[in-house]
C-alpha cells in the first residue's frame, strides 16, 4: 500500500502519514495490485476485503458484525420513477446502525495494529456511538469531543461504551470553536500518540477505507457488475469518497467494466459541499471547509493505470435538495435520515 497526495500527487511508501509531508494536503490510500479474488470467503466482514484494505495482521481486526448489508430492490419508488432496477443500500443493519461502523472496524482495527493506547475524535452522533463500540471492543480509551445538543439517543450509546465525553458549547455551530475543538484533538493526538478518529479523509484517510467495502458488497449483490449510478448522501463527502474510491479500485483491477455515475445529495439548508461547486446564497459553516471534500474533488491517480473521477467532472453531480420534498410515504425500510438523503436527489434527477 503507497499513499498518495490529493493535491501535489506525490506518492509516499511511508503509509503511517496522515497527510502529505510535502504539501499538507489529504493523502489516499492506493493498491498496487489486487493478490487474488476480491472477497477472502473465509473471512467477515469489511475483511473479506482486505486484500483492498490497510494491512492489518488478523489478531487485531475487530468484527462486531458490520457489513454485508442488504440491498434491497426498489418495490414501488423505482416503477414510479421509470427506472428498471432501483436498490437501496441498508446501513441500518450494522451493529450500531450506520455505515460509521465499517469505518470504526478499519480504524480501531488499525489502531490496535499500531499499538495505539487511546484514541480520540469528535461526533454529532453516529461516529461516536460507533467509535464507541469498537474501542470498547479494542479495549483502549476513546477521548470524545461532542456538540452541546448531541441527541440524547446517540450520547447514551457512546456513553454506554464508557468513552470520555467532553460536551463542547457552540462545537457545531460556531467555526471558531470547531477549529480550537479539532487543534485540541490533533495536539492531544500528537502529544500521547493516539489515534485520531474523526471520520473524514482529512483526519484519518486509513479508517475511511472501510467505507469502500460497501462498493464492494454492491458489486458482488449485483453479480459482479457496478451500478450504473449512485445516489450518497452527503455532508463533509465521506461517504461519497468512500463509495467512489471503491468502484474505482473496481475498476482499476478490472473487475468491472466501469465507474458509476457518482452524484452527492446535500441538503438545501446545508449545502457545505454544494456551495464550493458554484455559487449560491452565503451560508453558515460549522466547519470552515467540509474535511472530505478535497479528496472528493481529487484528480489523481488511485491505482495504476487509471484516474479518478470527480464530482464537479460531471454535471450536477452534486445536488442540494430541501427538506421539505421529504414524502410520508417510505415504502417498507425504517426511515433514517441518511437513507432520505438520497431519495430526493434520486428524484430530482434531470434523466
Ligand atoms: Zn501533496
Amino acid at each position: 500500500m503507497l499513499t498518495v497526495c490529493t493535491e501535489c500527487g506525490k506518492e509516499h511508501r511511508d503509509s503511517g502519514i496522515y497527510e502529505c509531508p510535502a504539501c499538507g494536503c489529504i493523502v489516499l490510500p492506493r493498491y498496487e495490485s489486487l493478490q487474488g479474488p476480491l472477497a477472502d470467503p473465509g473471512a467477515s466482514g469489511i475483511w473479506k476485503y482486505s486484500r483492498l484494505l490497510p494491512p492489518v495482521a488478523a489478531e487485531h481486526r475487530i468484527y462486531l458484525g458490520e457489513g454485508s448489508t442488504p440491498l434491497i430492490p426498489s418495490v414501488r419508488l423505482g416503477k414510479r420513477l421509470g427506472i428498471g432496477a432501483l436498490y437501496f443500500k441498508y446501513e441500518g443493519g450494522n451493529p450500531t446502525g450506520s455505515y460509521k461502523d465499517r469505518i470504526a472496524a478499519m480504524c480501531l482495527s488499525w489502531a490496535l495494529a499500531r499499538g495505539r493506547k487511546a484514541c480520540i475524535g469528535t461526533s454529532s452522533g453516529n461516529a461516536g456511538a460507533a467509535t464507541a463500540a469498537y474501542a470498547a471492543r479494542a479495549g483502549i480509551p476513546y477521548h470524545l469531543f461532542v456538540l452541546e445538543h448531541m441527541a440524547e439517543a446517540k450520547l447514551a450509546q457512546v456513553l454506554v461504551h464508557r468513552a470520555a465525553v467532553r460536551k463542547i458549547r457552540g462545537f457545531g455551530t460556531e467555526p471558531e470553536i470547531g477549529d480550537e475543538v479539532f487543534s485540541r484533538v490533533f495536539k492531544a493526538a500528537a502529544k500521547h500518540g493516539w489515534e485520531v478518529t474523526v471520520t473524514a479523509y482529512r483526519y484519518n484517510p486509513y479508517a475511511m477505507e472501510g467505507v469502500k467495502t460497501m462498493s464492494f458488497e454492491i458489486f458482488e449483490q449485483l453479480g459482479g457488475e457496478a451500478p450504473t449510478r449512485v445516489f450518497a448522501p452527503a455532508g463533509g463527502g465521506g461517504l461519497y469518497c468512500g463509495l467512489w474510491k471503491g468502484f474505482a479500485e473496481l475498476h482499476a483491477f478490472g473487475l468491472s467494466s466501469a465507474v458509476p455515475d457518482m452524484i452527492a445529495v446535500q441538503p438545501d439548508a446545508a449545502p457545505t459541499s454544494y456551495a464550493l461547486t458554484r455559487p449560491v446564497r452565503p451560508i453558515r459553516r460549522p466547519v470552515r471547509q467540509p474535511p472530505s471534500y478535497p479528496a472528493c474533488r481529487c484528480r489523481i491517480r488511485l491505482t495504476a493505470g487509471s484516474r479518478c473521477g470527480s464530482w464537479p467532472a460531471a454535471k450536477a453531480a452534486l445536488l442540494p435538495y430541501r427538506m421539505r420534498i421529504f414524502g410520508k410515504r417510505s415504502g417498507s425500510l425504517p426511515r433514517r435520515k441518511a437513507f432520505f438523503a438520497s431519495r430526493p436527489g434520486l428524484q430530482r434527477w434531470p434523466d
